[in-house]
């Protein structure tokens, strides 16, 4: 989106918290005792076998999985778009990629969703995160780089093996891959999904693969660690200088962000 038009968006649109309505800074996505519902993670858990790194920004609290929820599931029609629950979800993407460790990468690719089930929602949460990420940081993203062939049955209830059988051959990459890319979702639970594509990717010539979630279950995560949501990995990307990547997404209130990615 133009920056103009960002800008005009600003002006129109109240500056208000997406979660209670209070009055907050420019370009703030939630008053503080809202933010403060989202717990951040503050200690990393085990990076999922083929990644280089895997960043997530809250726990799947709650509060988290709320928002999540109406971002993902939002009421048919126009009048269903939520928001609010859209700036929060990206806001949180954001958030994990100005965590990631080492250099942007030249590529930014969502987990893709079956065509059926795309077909179905009408659009991919993963793809509108990617998108937010890949504007903020500006470098391309492509939704159709890699394809779910397989409509596997839900994960959820499945132990980390079935999950891992479950998603076995479920993903294939549509074109040859760059260096270094970030992989987005929503959530990550036990990280065999990433995993799985982090193996298709490395088939298409991905050497450095970081996967960057809204959030992830706090199970799984619970290991000690030195950097916060980040977990190293077996070829240490550098960090970022100690400090978090600059960059606002931009995109708060994003309303235009309904079509199939
Ligand atoms: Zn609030």
């Amino acid at each position: 989106m133009k920056q103009w038009l960002l800008e005009l968006r600003e002006l129109i649109l109240p500056t208000v918290c997406a979660g209670c309505g209070r009055s907050v800074e420019p370009a703030t996505v939630l008053c503080p005792p809202c933010d403060a519902a989202l717990p951040r993670f503050e200690i990393p858990g085990p990076t999922p076998p083929g990644l280089d790194a895997c960043v997530a920004a809250a726990e799947y609290s709650a509060a988290t999985e709320l928002w999540i929820r109406r971002f993902k599931y939002p009421k048919p029609g126009l009048a269903g778009i939520d928001t609010a629950a859209g700036s929060v979800v990206r806001m949180l993407a954001c958030e994990a990629a100005a965590r990631a460790p080492g250099e942007p990468p030249a590529l930014v690719l969502p987990v893709p969703l079956h065509p059926r089930r795309l077909a179905a929602r009408g659009f991919n949460p993963a793809g509108l995160l990617a998108r937010s990420v890949a504007r903020a940081v500006r470098i391309p993203m492509d939704a159709r780089a890699l394809r779910r062939i397989h409509d596997t049955p839900t994960q959820t209830g499945l132990g980390a093996a079935d999950r891992r059988r479950n998603v076995r051959g479920a993903f294939r990459a549509m074109r040859s891959l760059p260096h270094a890319i970030w992989l987005v979702d929503d959530v990550t639970t036990t990280g065999s999904t990433l995993s799985e594509i982090a193996r298709v990717c490395r088939a298409a010539g991905a050497r450095q693969i970081v996967a960057l979630c809204a959030a992830a279950t706090p199970g799984p995560r619970q290991a000690p660690g030195t950097t916060a949501g980040v977990q190293q990995a077996t070829s240490p990307l550098p960090a970022t200088n100690g400090s978090e990547r600059s960059f606002r997404s931009g995109l708060h209130r994003d309303a235009s962000d309904r079509p199939a990615s």
